[in-house]
């Protein structure tokens, strides 16, 4: 297991902007809410990891660009229910469709 991340639900977040800690894709809430909304763009806040600091922000093409480099172990949560990510770059991972569909439902 790599970690545990928290999917930011722009509904729920208190502050006006958002910004990925790695590439420094930056949107203000109300954008994020529509991207969010159009299952464009997700970031998560890192809650436990080895390859995060806590409370990190991650946008998901930047996560995703990492299980490009080596297979990770994930535990999401979302305000409903916890998901086991496993992704794999041999096996092909489902790229950003499916993993924003797997977690905004
Ligand atoms: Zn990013």
């Amino acid at each position: 297991m790599d970690g545990k991340l928290k999917l930011l639900n722009p509904y729920k977040i208190r502050a006006k902007e958002i910004c990925c800690s790695y590439c420094s894709l930056s949107y203000s809430k109300e954008d994020y809410k529509s991207l969010f909304n159009s299952r464009k763009l997700i970031y998560f806040r890192a809650l436990d990891s080895k390859l995060f600091k806590r409370n990190e922000k991650i946008c998901h093409s930047c996560f995703l660009a990492l299980a490009n480099e080596e297979p990770l172990s994930f535990e999401i949560e979302t305000d409903n229910f916890v998901v086991g990510l496993e992704i794999d770059p041999d096996s092909g991972n489902g790229g950003s469709d499916d993993l924003i569909d797997g977690l905004i439902t």
